[in-house]
């Protein structure tokens, strides 16, 4: 059983505010509503403000799990 999204269904895609005010996007510049909210956010990519920091440490994440109580 998956459930994707929500349960009801939406006929109509919902209008989509715009990702850096919130306002309504405009057809133009979707999903902005302006071209100047499109050019903030292709200034924060050039910026490299959406880098993901890499993590070398995953190992950590599988300990602690040894000392599991076993009856509740
Ligand atoms: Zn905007």
């Amino acid at each position: 059983m998956t459930s994707r999204g929500k349960s009801a269904v939406t006929p109509l895609r919902p209008p989509r505010p715009c990702p850096e005010c919130g306002r309504p996007s405009a057809r133009d510049t979707y999903p902005f509503c302006s071209a100047r909210c499109k050019a903030v956010d292709l200034n924060r990519w050039l910026k490299g403000a959406y880098v993901i920091p890499a993590r070398d440490d995953e190992e950590d994440e599988q300990r602690g799990d040894a000392s599991k109580p076993g009856a509740d």
